[in-house]
């Protein structure tokens, strides 16, 4: 071994840094944080930049790096254990709340903005119009950074964290050390193994499949989460500013009449660009995604609308379900494909030319023109036409042909490490958190299950969590 730490964080998402800030500021330890990406300065997509395919790579710029996938987000933050993920099921509904309360003023405390959207008497005007369309509204409150602001919001934090911790930054964690059932370390791509008495796993989406590789070495129980797969909608701002200026975002669920299929929102960006995010791995594929500004907005608002689907018997890979269908889309168009939803209606493959014709101007200008009738499910497809006509009851002109669906967007919670209430995997002292481990799919609860684990290592290292004591600056402890 290289060196022993107390702990070793495995990647610094929102999940690894409210990990790092929770142990930093009460106590003594030595911490080790491993982040395969770039520093947040250096981060930076080519593809974004030149408006080009995405270049693949090694290591995707927009999901890995300081600050993790939260650093190019839309930075909403979702002050409700109900979405976002699974934490409350595995905690319980009230200390995820009570969580939810601590990491958000931590944000506050680190430049977040003080208006809080979703709580006010529109909420139920804009229930009761979604109920007349066939559409449920999930009461959402939330705060929202913009990009800008995380990136802001992540850099104060390293900044604030740097005397407490080493910072490994292009350290790929390739291997976890481990015998009987304890923790004992992790091995990195140079071969360096650095040995810890604790180890919190936060790899993010980006890095659930290296975390499913190591858990089915380990011989580890996990279960699977449904995959949610479906299209990235862009609409003129106009269309949907009378609900987005009230709301921020709606959360709308919609049951297919075709397939009785669940179909929801998701991450509303008023104003916003739609994005790419690359997988990474060993076989990466290029997904659909979105994020807005705060201050400074595109003529267009995207959200997606995902349709979840469950496996059982005797397929259950939804994981390797939503990677072949990402796979076709990136197949047939190089990344990202865009088409206008009344070419997808009338049959047509959307080309540059009707793409050009078209009123609404694509955000995404890598995105190639294409059909995606060839790549999503019928299924799939027909919930999402019928989704989109019953949300234009609610906003007028959202489905109208000129409506641009980018294909596709998929969300890979799939696998979820068996865990106990203190989210400890079935290695003594080894933690899950975030959206890797398969707690979270957003920054909130990601950030929350952090602190939870973080919470628990002091307990077990004899620091009662928040009294500060015993805190110090790193090369003062006793690794
Ligand atoms: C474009 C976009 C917009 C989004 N908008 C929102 C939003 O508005 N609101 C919201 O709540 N959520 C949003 N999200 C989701 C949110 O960013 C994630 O839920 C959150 O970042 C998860 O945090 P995490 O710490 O679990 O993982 P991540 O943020 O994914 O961080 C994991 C880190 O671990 C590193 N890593 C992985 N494996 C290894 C390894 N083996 N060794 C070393 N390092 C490793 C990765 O490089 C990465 O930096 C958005 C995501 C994207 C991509």
């Amino acid at each position: 071994m290289i060196k022993k730490y107390n702990v070793i964080i495995v990647g610094s998402g929102p999940a690894g840094i409210f990990a790092a800030l929770e142990i930093a500021q009460s106590s003594g330890l030595s911490v080790l944080m491993v982040e395969k990406g770039q520093d947040l300065s250096q981060r930076a997509c080519p593809s974004r930049v030149s408006g080009t395919p995405c270049h693949e790579c090694s290591s995707c710029s927009l999901v890995s790096g300081w600050g993790g996938a939260g650093a190019f987000s839309d930075g909403k933050l979702t002050l409700t254990p109900d979405v976002g993920g699974w934490l409350k099921d595995i905690i319980g509904q009230a200390p995820t709340e009570t969580l939810l309360n601590y990491v958000d003023g931590v944000y506050r405390q680190y430049g977040a903005p003080d208006k809080i959207y979703g709580q006010d008497e529109s909420v139920q005007k804009w229930r009761d119009k979604a109920i007349l369309s066939d559409l449920k509204l999930v009461p959402l409150p939330l705060r929202h950074l913009g990009t800008e602001n995380c990136f802001s919001i992540l850099k104060a934090m390293r900044k604030h964290l740097e005397p407490y911790l080493d910072i490994r930054l292009k350290t790929f964690a390739v291997k976890i050390l481990a015998e009987n059932r304890q923790v004992k370390g992790i091995e990195t791509q140079e071969g360096e193994r650095y040995a810890c008495d604790y180890l919190i796993l936060a790899p993010g989406r980006e890095g659930s499949e290296w975390l499913s590789q190591e858990a089915r070495r380990l011989n580890l129980s996990v279960r699977n989460n449904p995959v949610d797969l479906g299209v990235r909608v862009e609409v003129p701002r106009a269309v949907m500013d009378p609900l987005t200026n009230d709301l921020y975002e709606a959360k709308l669920e919609y049951n297919s009449k075709s397939f009785d299929d669940r179909l929801r929102t998701f991450c509303m960006c008023p104003g916003g660009e739609v994005t790419m995010e690359n997988t990474g791995g060993n076989e990466p594929i290029v997904t659909a995604n979105g994020h807005s500004y705060a201050g400074r907005q595109t003529e267009n608002t995207n959200f997606s609308i995902l349709v979840t689907t469950d496996f059982s018997e005797p397929f259950n890979e939804p994981i390797a379900y939503g990677r072949y269908i990402s796979r076709l889309a990136n197949f047939l168009s190089g990344g990202v494909m865009v088409q206008r939803l009344g070419d997808l209606v009338t049959g047509h493959r959307t080309n540059n030319v009707r793409l050009a014709k078209g009123l609404v101007k694509p955000t995404l200008k890598s995105a190639t023109p294409g059909d995606l009738s060839l790549v999503l499910p019928y299924r799939h497809m027909m919930g999402i036409i019928e989704m989109l006509s019953a949300m234009n009851r609610l906003m007028p002109g959202i489905s109208s042909s000129h409506t641009l669906l980018y294909g596709v967007e998929v969300k890979f919670y799939s696998l979820r490490l068996q865990m106990n209430e203190v989210l400890e995997t079935e290695i003594h002292n080894m933690f899950g958190v975030g959206d890797g481990a398969g707690v979270s799919r957003g920054l909130s609860l990601a950030s929350a299950s952090g602190v939870v684990a973080a919470r628990e290592v002091l307990q077990r290292a004899g620091f009662n969590h928040g009294n500060g004591s015993g805190n110090k600056k790193k090369g003062t402890s006793n690794s």
